[in-house]
């Protein structure tokens, strides 16, 4: 009998799976693998929301994983350590894997790689698993990687997506192979109340109902605060349980212009990845520097973290992360260019802030987010600065969003409750409602006198 390792890392699906894929093709038998690894506690990426969603989703994938005569092995520890014991004990040849761009799972790949070589055992890393298109795949002539996302999307539109692989019938687990117990969201505490529920099953009604339904109206809505009018798939792209291949074939498949915008956000998710793999140090480093000598000013910061500026609307957005552990992209912006422009402070403060709550969070897209807002990064208006009451004016015009997670604010109505220090000073007195945390216009022409402008 021969026997494989599918080691799953930000794959946690059993339909569109390369990796599983493989490994069913290459033995007769397989280990479907996951490694609780103390490195990404130790690397402080483990955070209660994220913890949550993945138990969920490794309990849903070992479901699957039943349904079809198998299970999923867990273990817990150090990925390469403990996915060459398994291999070992399995008498296993190959460990299949998905290629991942990040420092730390390009550093993971490599241990893994050198400690099942030197067993004799061979890695096979697989790649449109995490992204739907490989980074290094589409390049400007003579640079290793695209800058402008408009060029890249133009390249990334033109390629043959490989086809959509169907799910396993049958996986045959190896007799004996000893597992761990899977983690339960029960046990994590500090999640977000409002935390959605991970897993493939979750995430793949979720995209059909999309698909059929609010997708066709996004090219319109997408940055409509209210509506909530995007898909809300990130978490399910983060931990694999969907695939982008999927996604964009199926996206493409239902047609219109609501899908065109949203295959073209997916695209945007490939850009960070291969900004990142081609430039590691971008994770933590200004990818373009501007000389920023940033401010730093402990109270300013948490009075942003906890969202209590006093702009309602960067405010709402900041409770809606707190609270869900998700945020809206138009609410991310603004938020975003609120720190790192009109406080002029340190785009990593808030990229730290972002990924200890998100569940999404991921060091591609949220470190390059970051630095695209910030102006350290691609964008190509890199001093452009979002001013939160033309944002309102533009997005939440009524209102709405801001009420919904400022309860503080829920009593004033329309347009008026994005200027509370507007409002009757009878009417303001009751409020308990700070006052605007600094001058928008002032703390705009700091940022532009920073930067020479
Ligand atoms: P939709 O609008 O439905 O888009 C579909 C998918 O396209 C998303 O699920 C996502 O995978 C991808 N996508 C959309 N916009 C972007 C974008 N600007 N960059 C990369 N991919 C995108 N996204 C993350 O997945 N993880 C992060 O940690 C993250 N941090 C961010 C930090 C900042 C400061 C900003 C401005 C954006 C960040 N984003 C991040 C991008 C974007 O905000 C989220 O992907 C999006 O809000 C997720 O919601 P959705 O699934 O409803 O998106």
């Amino acid at each position: 009998m021969s026997v494989s390792v599918a080691l799953f890392t930000a794959d946690l699906r059993i339909h569109d799976n390369p990796v599983l894929r493989a490994a069913l093709d290459g033995a007769d038998e397989v280990v479907p693998l996951f490694v609780l690894d103390q490195g990404v506690r130790a690397a402080g990426f483990d955070v209660p929301n994220r913890r949550a969603f993945l138990a969920d989703s490794l309990a849903d994938l070992d479901a699957a994983l039943r349904e079809r005569g198998g299970r999923l092995v867990v273990r817990s520890g150090d990925v390469a350590e403990e996915t060459c014991a398994v291999a070992a004990g399995c008498g296993a040849r190959q460990v299949h894997v998905a290629g991942d761009v990040s420092g730390y799972a390009q550093v993971r790949e490599e241990r893994l790689r050198r400690r099942l070589a030197s067993d004799g055992r061979e890695l096979y890393v697989h790649d449109t698993v995490v992204t739907a298109l490989p980074p290094g795949e589409v390049t400007p002539q003579g640079r290793d990687h695209f800058a402008v996302f408009t060029p890249y999307f133009r390249r990334w539109a033109a390629v043959r997506h490989r086809p959509v692989l169907e799910p396993p019938r049958r996986v045959r687990v190896p007799e004996g192979t000893g597992s761990a117990a899977l983690p339960s969201r029960s046990e994590v505490s500090g999640v977000s109340p409002g935390l959605a529920r991970g897993g493939e099953s979750v995430g793949r009604a979720r995209f059909e109902s999309w698909r059929k339904g609010p997708m066709k109206a996004y090219a319109d809505r997408h940055d409509d605060l209210p509506a909530d009018a995007t898909s809300r798939l990130s978490p399910h792209l983060h931990f694999g349980t969907l695939s982008p291949v999927e996604l964009v074939r199926r996206a493409r498949r239902t047609g219109g212009a609501g899908a065109d915008a949203f295959v073209r956000q997916l695209a945007w998710r490939d850009f960070h990845h291969q900004v990142l793999a081609a430039r590691p140090h971008a994770s933590w480093e200004d990818y373009r520097a501007r000389g920023d000598r940033w401010r730093h000013d402990e109270d300013e910061i948490a009075a942003w973290r906890e969202g209590r500026t006093g702009y309602p609307l960067v405010d709402a957005a900041m409770r809606q992360l707190l609270h869900e552990g998700w945020m809206h992209n138009r609410a991310r912006l603004l938020t975003a260019s609120f720190l790192t422009k009109t406080l002029y402070t340190d785009w990593r403060v808030g990229a730290r802030h972002f990924l200890g709550l998100l569940v999404d969070g991921d060091v591609a897209n949220n470190q390059l987010n970051w630095q695209w807002v910030a102006g350290t990064g691609n964008d190509t208006r890199p001093n452009r600065v979002l001013n939160p009451l033309t944002q309102a004016r533009r997005f939440d015009p009524d209102g709405d969003y801001v009420r919904r997670w400022v309860p503080e604010l829920a009593g004033v109505e329309g347009a008026s409750v994005h200027r509370p220090w507007k409002l009757p000073s009878r009417e303001r007195a009751r409020l308990d409602y700070p006052g605007p945390l600094v001058d928008l216009a002032e703390g705009a022409d700091r940022f532009l006198r920073a930067r020479g402008r």
